[in-house]
């Protein structure tokens, strides 16, 4: 008879894997040897990615929801997982027809049990606070774009106890207050007369569950907090300030589910050291949206004379050639644009067939040094040239400038030679 049994399972055994049912290990991305925690801790994870909640009107997620939680009902409990070792598929389904419990069937049911609340995100269930956190990014990051990562301090659900905060794993009923977290007491005011406060129960601190043994890890806080790495994906041209949402990253707590961690992009101050591991100059190119702005400093020869060139050496390593040509006069303070050679234009597309990133322009100002110390007899020979020249082709500027010869005003008792 009961070789006749086994020969019967074992022939459910095949039926299943001929209908292609996929293996609850595989279904949860684990081994055979899998502990208990690492099934639950694949749950935790698997179930939040594929909720129809995160992934509305997706079939697939939905689909892969439902494998995920009818996976995990099998194998969290002991008894069904060891049928299910033995027997797989088929021998599940007659041990549950035999009345073997562990019937819930509503994944929805199963996400709630595990996380407590309507077996949904959002209102349903409680969330926790969204964590904002300012990143400093390079320039030169914001311009090529980077996948970077950094590190933060966040609280995680205790790995040891699960959540439970219990070293055995095992919660009671806080006798204290049976459950309900808060306690009646009764105060009296004056001879027969009293006064009903409720207050939380001190024994819980408003749990409603009690713990003989605490966690070692986390001495029954349930959570800890420690640094977590979070990868960076900063798109080049995004804008300083720009704001990456990590859905569901935020501090974790076994009651609710995790808020989001809000990264925001800030411009960094430019470093030499840490920042140009490559020389280039970019460094210092200041950003106003999608335009760089540069300072370039000429010498009074080469404003006055031309024949002189730069090269610039961009934030991703190219060169922007600069320079006049002989006898090409450039005036302090003059801005040349330069279309082209700005920051990329942000396009949630990125570079791709579809779609050509566009540059702002550059714009570089001119800043003209004028000798501070001139050898007396250089500046003789200067000075000489000019008064040579001056009259015949140069301009007057106290006459070109339209102002009036002799002050229009005089404000009484002060006059001009007085001061
Ligand atoms: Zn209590
Ligand atoms: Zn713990």
């Amino acid at each position: 008879m009961l070789f006749f049994r086994t020969a019967l399972l074992l022939l459910f055994v095949f039926v299943g894997l001929a209908l292609g049912l996929e293996d609850y290990y595989k279904i949860l991305g684990l081994k055979k040897d899998a502990t208990e925690r690492q099934i639950k801790s694949a749950y935790r994870q698997l179930s939040k990615k594929y909720h129809p909640d995160k992934n509305p009107g997706d079939k697939t997620a939905h689909d892969k929801f439902v494998e995920v939680s009818e996976a995990y009902e099998a194998l969290s409990d002991a008894n069904s997982r060891r049928i299910y070792d033995q027997y797989g598929h088929e021998g599940l389904k007659q041990h549950k027809q035999q009345g073997g419990g562990g019937g819930h069937h509503d994944p929805f049911d199963v996400f709630n049990r595990f996380f407590g609340g309507g077996g949904h995100f959002g209102q349903q269930q409680r969330r926790g606070n969204d964590a904002h956190i300012k990143v400093p990014i390079a320039l030169r990051d914001f311009y090529n774009g980077r996948t970077t990562e950094f590190q933060w301090n966040k609280q995680h659900v205790c790995e040891e106890c699960d959540g439970t905060g219990a070293a055995d794993g095992h919660v009671d009923t806080c006798s204290s207050c049976k459950g309900h977290g808060v306690k009646i007491v009764r105060h009296q005011l004056a001879p027969g007369m009293f006064q009903q406060v409720q207050m939380q129960c001190d024994e819980c601190g408003g749990r409603g569950k009690s713990i003989k043994h605490k966690c070692p890890v986390c001495a029954g806080q349930r959570v800890v907090r420690k640094p977590a790495t979070v990868s960076l994906n900063i798109q080049r041209g995004m804008g300083d300030g720009s704001k990456i949402a990590h859905e569901n990253e935020a501090d974790a707590h076994p009651d609710y589910v995790a808020g989001d961690l809000i990264v925001e992009l800030v411009l960094k101050e430019p470093s030499l050291e840490e920042d140009n591991p490559d020389h280039v100059d970019g460094v210092f190119f200041r950003r106003k949206d999608n335009d760089l702005h540069w300072r370039e400093v000429l010498s009074l020869r080469e404003a006055l004379f031309g024949d002189w060139t730069r090269n610039l050496t961009h934030m991703d390593g190219h060169i922007v050639r600069l320079g006049r040509k002989e006898g090409e006069v450039v005036q302090p303070g003059h801005v040349d644009t330069i279309p082209g050679e700005g920051m990329p234009v942000w396009h949630e597309d990125g570079d791709s067939v579809y779609h050509k990133t566009e540059f702002g322009n550059l714009y570089v100002e001119y800043v003209v040094v004028l000798p501070d110390q001139m050898e007396s007899g250089m500046r003789k020979d200067i000075k000489a040239v000019f008064n040579k020249y001056r009259k015949k082709n140069g301009v007057d500027l106290h006459k070109d400038s339209g102002r009036p010869e002799k002050p229009v005003m005089v404000s009484e008792g002060h006059t001009h030679e007085e001061l």
